[in-house]
């Protein structure tokens, strides 16, 4: 008889997951997900709000497509696992006896104990389910005369800009003094606050939710701010201050866990036919400068494949490449390669370039004594990722990325327009002579 895996969690972990165990392999594969019954893409979830698809168009399989590769489906929440039988428990109180378990639970939106966070209305973000209420309590500024934002981070932004679509006003609580404050440093995070006010959002910065009032349906009908008390009535409350491993009905078990599953580096938990993948993972010991737990696609699905090899007989470790992360604030997209804190550290040194209209940006990171480039931020300029990956491997310096931005980025018009302008900017403030290289100049002529 062939190993069973059972994976919890049919986000793109675990799909990645079971994907790759049948491509290398005859074993018998369930994934088991109280959420949908099929996979979808969390990521385009806002754009089904915002009329850009359905649903439907957020699932890159069909239907058959499981049955096909022999890949059972169980629409189903698990309660807890028997560690010791080798199972799990539905909370309808029935089983499923695993060979080899994956946990791949992803995230939950956090809350933080709030008055009223649990009243009609209040939503998080993050499951299909919250795009659901959202549906319901703000489908339009009719039924939804205003919506509160808490938390301002990349989650909190993607739904100002959703309820925007649907012209709903809407108050974005921010407790930083400046949005994302904690990860992007002052320039990038004062372009995102303009970019959120230009587009029409009440974004409040430095301040705290104290409390959302019910009616009387047990509907949410204002917040309250910590700071000046002052009421603001609104009909839905997003909640959006950060997401957290989706880990609780696993706490009770054996498996060791800290915020989220505990694993090493071959994914792999201290019990030894359990592994966890994606979100709720949290590497034992963290990866070069990367966070333990990292909630983000790309790192799901590299995790999935990785985790697939060493089920099919051949162990490997997850080496995930340099950082690297996007996303987009309203009209403004945001790339980061390498490292770029939001505060410089003792040996680094920064190069900021801003345009003029305040749309975009580029900043680089880079080692003050040696000049390697250690990373950038852009916003507005859409870079090209295996230019900043050979870089940050081939450990060049912050001259030879300013020498071949032209190679860098895909837009021609951004060469024409701003890299002289760039360069220029560099040389002034370090006293260099650096020319943008000549293959750069003939990409913009056959370009532009
Ligand atoms: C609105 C939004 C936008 C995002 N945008 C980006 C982006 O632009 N770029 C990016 O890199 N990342 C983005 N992310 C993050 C990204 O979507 C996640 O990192 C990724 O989806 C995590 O995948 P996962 O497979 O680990 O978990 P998930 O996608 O969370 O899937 C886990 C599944 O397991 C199910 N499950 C959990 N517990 C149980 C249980 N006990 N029983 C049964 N089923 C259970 C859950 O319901 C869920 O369906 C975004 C997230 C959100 C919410």
């Amino acid at each position: 008889m062939e190993e069973h895996i059972v994976i919890i969690g049919n986000g793109i972990s675990g799909i990645t997951c079971a994907r790759h165990i049948r491509k290398n392999s005859n074993k018998r594969i369930t994934v088991i997900s109280g959420e949908t019954g099929h996979f979808f893409s969390r990521t385009a979830l806002m754009y089904v709000y915002m009329g850009h698809m359905n649903f439907e168009h957020t699932q890159p399989y069909e239907k058959w497509f499981w049955e096909k590769n022999r890949i059972d489906l169980v629409s189903k929440y698990v309660s807890s696992i028997n560690t010791g039988a080798n199972e799990v428990v539905f909370q309808d109180g029935n089983t499923l006896a695993y060979d080899k378990l994956v946990i791949a639970t992803g995230s939950k939106p956090n809350k933080f104990g709030w008055p009223g966070q649990d009243l009609g209305g209040v939503t998080g973000m993050y499951h299909k389910q919250d795009l659901e209420k959202i549906e319901k309590y703000a489908p339009d500024n009719t039924t939804c005369k205003r919506a509160v934002i808490v938390g301002g981070g990349l989650i909190g932004i993607e739904l100002a800009e959703m309820l925007h679509s649907r012209n709903i006003p809407t108050t974005f609580l921010v407790r930083e003094d400046s949005f994302w404050d904690v990860v992007l440093p002052k320039g990038e995070s004062a372009m995102i606050n303009r970019e959120i006010t230009d587009n029409h959002i009440d974004l409040r910065l430095g301040v705290n939710l104290k409390e959302i009032r019910s009616d009387e349906n047990g509907n949410a009908k204002s917040v309250v701010i910590a700071e000046t008390g002052e009421e603001i009535e609104c009909n839905l409350v997003g909640l959006t201050a950060g997401v957290s491993p989706n880990i609780n009905f696993i706490k009770e078990s054996s498996i060791e866990t800290g915020r989220g599953v505990k694993v090493n580096r071959y994914l792999e938990t201290n019990i030894p036919n359990i592994y966890a993948i994606g979100d709720c993972a949290e590497q034992n010991e963290a990866i070069d400068e990367r966070r333990p737990i990292e909630a983000v696609w790309y790192t799901g699905r590299m995790m999935g494949e990785t985790l697939a090899q060493t089920i099919c007989g051949n162990r490997m470790e997850y080496k995930p490449s340099h950082w690297f992360n996007s996303a987009k604030f309203f009209d403004i997209e945001y790339q980061t390669y390498g490292w770029v804190w939001a505060q410089t550290k003792e040996n680094e040194a920064r190069f900021y370039w801003e345009h003029a209209h305040g749309k975009k940006c580029i900043h680089i990171n880079y080692d003050k004594n040696t000049h390697e480039f250690i990373g950038i931020n852009t916003l507005g300029i859409r870079m090209r990722h295996e230019f900043f990956d050979k870089i940050l491997t081939e450990k060049k310096s912050i001259e030879h990325v300013l020498e071949h931005l032209a190679d860098a980025n895909f837009d021609p018009e951004f060469y024409k327009l701003h890299e002289k302008e760039i360069i220029k900017k560099f040389n002034s403030e370090n006293g260099a002579t650096l020319q943008l290289k000549k293959k750069s100049w003939k990409r913009i002529f056959s370009k532009a």
